[in-house]
């Protein structure tokens, strides 16, 4: 953990400031803390910070499920195989953003996992604080000790140990879906973008309601969805029934066993017509493989039309600037600016 961190951060129990537990602690500019603790300004909590992040969970009510769906994606990150290229072009994608606007900004990463789109974002020249609230993010340690502008905290959605109004631009693609309660976690990390900052955020979406979903904006490359949106409407529907059964023992296995469900799951992702049954149509394998393990695995998945999204935009005091395009699976993400 680097100085220039503290200013950034807030107790997960009262929002107050931390500080190093002791003067002897505090880091000259440009060092890391490797372990050591934060305390509280306003009560008696303490935090650890290990292996040079800052451990800021909740120490109260903490939900086993919770607990199980960050094992789940640290187990799976460990095995991602994806390239630095298909990283950036993802990012760019699903953050609706280019690389100008991140140059020295300050960018939250909400639910960094491994890290690939806070190495993309940092490769843009933005200051990155990476939060995630499972262990995966010890896969950024190395980057984060080589990078001054690199942060990396350990935290929960629900209650982010981070300032309000502080970030110019906060992205979280396919995370909050996965806390306890979306709309929740979206209205906590909303509240760090400062004023006139930006927003991103993708969520798992579901069929919703046909008049809803006719207006769904496509990519250009699933044109033929918009052709047939009785049969697409009708296709997610039944997916996602399928999805409900098979979660309900998926996420109750130890996820070495889930891995192992979803291989002949995978298999069948390569079946023209079948495969759109299944969770990830992906054309390769271990990609595949990788996500349904991601849609099977983690207790807390829920699911979301983009008309509740716009509404917790609004209800937030964003602007909406553009709606994210997507293929047959609804995948309701916006860009949004916040108001003054
Ligand atoms: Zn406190």
């Amino acid at each position: 953990m680097k100085l220039g961190l503290l200013p950034l951060l807030a107790s997960p129990c009262c929002g107050a400031e931390l500080r190093f537990s002791s003067l002897e602690q505090m880091p000259r500019e440009g060092a890391e803390v490797e372990d050591g603790a934060l305390a509280c300004s306003a009560c008696a909590a303490s935090y650890p910070i290990v292996s040079g992040v800052p451990r800021l969970l909740p120490r109260d009510g903490a939900d086993p499920r919770a607990a199980r769906t960050g094992a789940s994606f640290a187990y799976e990150w460990l095995r991602y195989p994806g390239t630095p290229e298909e990283d950036e072009r993802i990012f760019r994608e699903e953050s609706q953003s280019v690389p100008e606007d991140f140059r020295d900004r300050l960018v939250l990463d909400a639910g960094c996992g491994m890290g690939r789109y806070a190495l993309v974002a940092l490769s843009w020249g933005a200051h990155v604080v990476a939060l995630d609230f499972s262990e995966s993010l010890v896969r950024l340690l190395d980057a984060a000790r080589a990078h001054p502008r690199l942060h990396l905290v350990q935290g929960d959605l629900l209650r982010p140990p981070l300032r309000r109004d502080r970030f110019d631009f906060v992205y979280s693609h396919g995370v909050l879906h996965h806390t306890s309660d979306t709309r929740a976690a979206f209205g906590a990390v909303a509240r760090l973008v400062k004023p006139r900052g930006g927003l991103s955020v993708w969520l798992y979406g579901k069929a919703g309601r046909f008049r809803d979903f006719v207006t769904n904006p496509l990519r250009p490359d699933r044109a033929w969805v918009g052709r047939h949106r009785r049969l697409a409407w009708l296709i997610v529907g039944v997916r996602q029934l399928l999805s409900d059964v098979v979660r309900f023992f998926s996420t109750r296995l130890p996820p070495p066993l889930t891995y192992a469900l979803c291989l002949p799951i995978t298999i069948l992702g390569a079946v023209p017509g079948l495969k759109y049954l299944t969770f990830s149509v992906h054309p390769r394998f271990r990609v595949r493989l990788l996500e349904n393990f991601d849609w099977l695995s983690p207790p807390f998945q829920h699911h979301h039309t983009k008309e509740e999204l716009l509404a917790w935009c609004e209800e937030a005091g964003f602007d909406v600037l553009s709606v994210l395009p997507h293929g047959l699976v609804p995948k309701p993400g916006v860009l949004a600016r916040r108001r003054r």
